[in-house]
């Protein structure tokens, strides 16, 4: 393992262009659980009856708006989450001039709070909020101190998180923007994300170097693919490469 962590390091040292794509793995190490893993399953069925994926769906939040917004509330926000060392050390990359952009599956905005400014949020974020009548915007505060369906204070439609919720497409412009981040990038770290949810598993395809970085936990179905792979929480590595 020190070998790799090693190899890493100095390709680090030596770049100027690193991209780095993250999942869920990247958030759980600040106390953030995926929803889509056992605990977070489990939770929702015992307490709604149907699955995570269920309700973060555009059928259910149009037919069951109560019970999404109570599902967001208690199982997807957490405001007290803090970044980890893996978001400061790419807040730190990006700050050095050698990481060009973050582009993340999370919608917990701790990769700004731990400083990064180039963040391409595939799936949106919980911190932005909009009115599906007028369009004006709210930060999440005001849906967390609403009770029920949060309503907006101009016109009264409903208030909806800024996230891709199943069934529905993503926005195309941040997709080709990460996509050109890729497609130029000299190396390629992906991290804490098994790469079976699209379209992370599609995005790789873009890269073209010869640097491909994978750092998960467990293995996954790419690691063939990869120059370099890592079974490590994403926190210790950026603590030892850059530490
Ligand atoms: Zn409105």
């Amino acid at each position: 393992m020190e070998n790799t962590l090693d190899r890493l390091k100095k390709w680090v040292a030596e770049s100027n262009n690193i991209v780095f794509f993250g999942g869920a793995g990247v958030s759980t190490e600040s106390g953030i659980p995926d929803f889509r893993g056992e605990q977070g399953i489990y939770n929702t069925l015992s307490e709604y009856g149907v699955s995570p994926e269920t309700i973060l769906s555009h059928t259910f939040f149009e037919n069951n708006k109560e019970v999404f917004f109570d599902y967001c509330r208690k199982h997807l926000v957490f405001p007290q989450a803090k970044p980890n060392a893996a978001h400061y050390g790419l807040a730190r990359l990006e700050a050095e001039g050698k990481l060009k952009a973050v582009i993340t599956q999370n919608i917990d905005n701790l990769h700004q709070k731990a400083g990064s400014r180039n963040v391409l949020e595939l799936h949106g974020t919980l911190y932005r909020n909009y009115c599906t009548v007028c369009g004006k915007r709210f930060d999440m505060d005001y849906v967390l101190n609403s009770k029920g369906i949060p309503h907006c204070d101009s016109c009264g439609g409903v208030v909806r998180p800024d996230v891709v919720l199943y069934e529905e497409s993503l926005d195309m412009d941040t997709m080709e923007m990460a996509v050109k981040y890729i497609s130029k990038a000299d190396i390629l770290i992906i991290g804490g994300t098994s790469l079976a949810v699209y379209p992370a598993a599609g995005l790789i395809n873009y890269y073209k170097g010869d640097k491909l970085v994978l750092i998960n936990k467990s293995s996954t179905a790419m690691d063939s693919r990869a120059d370099l792979v890592i079974h490590m929480n994403i926190g210790q590595v950026f603590d030892k490469i850059l530490g």
